[in-house]
């Protein structure tokens, strides 16, 4: 790596010098404003495609889409580094809203280009994906006829599309005003102060376990106050999706989001089987901590409390070469991906006050770029963190000369090359730990996300399928969410815990999402389908990397399903790949169990 200390803060001004006062950016915008509203007008002029002959006016309209999404996305990574490195930038904020104004208005102009691609013949269909210019393109395209031709007629669409604003995302939006009033209350050197949700989840996680104890009891409380209207929430916005599926003829609560994933529901099935077959290790996994915390059982807030231990420092350097180093091992072209956006400043890193919290990663599409937010503290945590983000860029960067269109790929396989890029490096710092509580620690991290993932994220699945049920014959009382959601937990944990969740329905934002129904199974089918891979380049070695990078290009066009087959030579809906998967981590379980039998 160079010479002299990396700079820990990225640079904007390649893309638009001046940050949120930037004078080329307010031009840029301006420009984008009237582009987009003269696609909406030629689309409407040019009018659904009636034959082959129609097509060569119409093709052109497809190279503006793809321009004006990349432009959009180019504006959308400016502003959210731009609101992220300083919370109280005010000029950002104005501009993430005209931002939004603007993609408003090109989401209404998609609305009309896939009405156009569905409503076209099917022979002038077949010709225009027979365009040599469309070859790269044809799935997506397919996909979007497909999809718009699964709704109701446009009209209808369009009046459900506006009576939603203010009926379903608006109970959604409700539900983050409700959040908002909740107010824990917390003694603290000697006064009481009111902690949001939010402080009082980071707080669950304190290492005093009296801590969690006396603030779980207030938690719940909390939220048992807010839950007649946080259910009345959580009703109507259900009832809303059950009648719009309704009205578009589909028959299950799941085709929505299957479809959203490009996946089926015997892969989804399978998936599931897989996990349930494996629960036991898990259970014993869970037995085994709460025997090292001295409990018979783990209570719900024990579940991810720290074990304590060896804290492993590392400076932004250090961590930097340790990440490239083990990229390489697997990836040279990895490794130098890495090492240049270390050089070249697309991390934020530094530890300063002002930034928003958390991580990302997001791409500039018309420079090629991606840019990372993140606060490095020196932790291993942080570590995994700039792995997670190194691996998104990798993704979008062996997209990069893709066309548009075929670089959407669904939030099931939009983890894939994060956990894959963060697998790698928590495997090398588990090998290079200095001592068994090192080693412990590392290891526990990792089987409590499995257990999220397997047990937790599961408990939601059976939870939202059950309540959806229910909801379709009529309202459901709080007593019965909160019936519904314990039962869901015992069966998902396998009653390995000593007390359960009964609010969880209301505390959990992913309930309340209308951009995506049923949060909950894509982040598991993206773990497992990351570690099924992983295990794949652990058998293979250095030689897969290549296949990697064509399975990675493959995201945002093809059906998992398809993927899965063309570059792994497995099939989804077959048992052996997620078997494949879940190993992955039931061999760190049994080297955690391994580890600490005599504790
Ligand atoms: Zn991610």
């Amino acid at each position: 790596m160079a010479q002299q200390p990396l700079n820990q803060t990225w640079d904007l001004d390649v893309f638009f010098p001046g940050g949120s006062s930037s004078p080329e950016f307010k031009r840029f915008l301006d420009a984008l404003t009237e582009d987009v509203a003269a696609f909406g007008q030629r689309l409407e002029a040019a009018g659904v495609p009636g034959t082959a002959a129609d097509l060569d006016g119409w093709m052109p309209l497809l190279d503006t889409f793809q321009d004006l999404t990349q432009r959009i996305r180019q504006a959308g990574a400016f502003v959210s580094c731009l609101t992220a490195q300083d919370m109280a930038d005010e000029g950002a904020k104005l501009l993430q809203g005209r931002v939004a104004q603007i993609r408003a208005a090109l989401g209404n102009a998609t609305t009309l280009l896939d009405h156009q691609l569905s409503a076209m013949p099917e022979e002038v269909f077949a010709a225009l994906e027979a365009r040599p210019e469309c070859e790269a393109i044809a799935y997506p395209l397919r996909e979007r006829r497909l999809r718009a031709a699964m709704r109701m007629d446009p009209q209808r669409e369009s009046l459900a599309g506006d009576l939603a604003v203010d009926g379903y995302h608006a109970w959604g939006q409700l539900y983050g005003e409700l959040v908002a009033r909740v107010q824990i209350p917390w003694e603290a050197g000697g006064r009481t102060v009111h902690l949001s949700a939010g402080q009082a989840a980071n707080k669950l996680l304190d290492p005093d376990r009296a801590v969690r104890v006396r603030l779980w009891e207030r938690w719940e409380k909390a939220w048992a106050e807010q839950a007649d209207l946080i259910g009345a929430a959580l009703n109507h916005l259900a009832g809303f999706r059950i009648q719009l599926y309704k009205h578009r003829g589909w028959d299950s609560i799941l085709s929505e989001p299957l479809e959203n994933n490009r996946m089926k529901a015997e892969t989804l099935e399978v998936m599931w089987d897989v996990i349930d077959r494996n629960k036991g290790i898990f259970v014993e996994f869970l037995s085994r901590k709460a025997r090292l915390l001295g409990l018979d059982k783990l209570a719900w807030h024990d579940v991810d409390a720290p074990l304590g231990g060896a804290d492993t420092k590392m400076t932004y350097d250090e961590a930097a070469e340790f990440v490239v180093e083990h990229f390489g091992r697997f990836s040279p072209d990895m490794a130098r991906f890495a090492r240049k956006a270390f050089e070249e400043r697309w991390i934020e890193a530094e530890d300063r006050p002002g930034k928003r919290p958390g991580g990302f990663c997001t791409s500039f599409p018309l420079t090629r770029q991606s840019r990372i937010f993140m606060t490095f503290g020196g932790n291993l945590d942080n570590v995994s963190t700039l792995a997670h983000e190194l691996g998104h860029a990798y993704h979008q960067s062996v997209m990069n000369d893709l066309p548009q269109l075929a670089q959407g790929y669904a939030m099931n396989v939009a983890e894939t090359a994060s956990t894959f890029a963060e697998l790698l490096v928590s495997d090398a710092a588990l090998k290079a730990a200095g001592s068994d509580e090192e080693r412990l620690v590392l290891l526990a991290g990792k089987a409590e996300r499995a257990v999220a993932f397997f047990m937790n994220i599961h408990a939601r699945f059976l939870f939202e399928t059950r309540f959806y049920a229910e909801r379709a014959k009529g309202l459901v009382p709080v007593a019965r969410l909160n019936e519904l959601m314990v039962q869901a937990q015992k069966e998902a944990y396998r009653d390995a815990l000593s007390e359960y969740h009964p609010h969880f329905w209301a505390s959990k934002l992913h309930f309340y999402s209308t951009g995506q129904p049923f949060y909950n199974f894509p982040y598991t089918f993206g773990f497992l389908f990351s570690s099924g891979v992983y295990a794949r380049a652990l058998e293979e070695g250095p030689a897969f990397a290549q296949r990697y990078v064509d399975l990675l290009r493959d995201t945002g066009r093809m059906r998992v399903e398809d993927l899965a087959a063309k570059h792994l030579g497995v099939d989804l809906t077959k048992p052996d790949f997620w078997q494949a998967a879940v190993d992955v981590s039931v061999a760190d379980v049994r080297q955690f169990l391994a580890l600490t039998e005599n504790r």
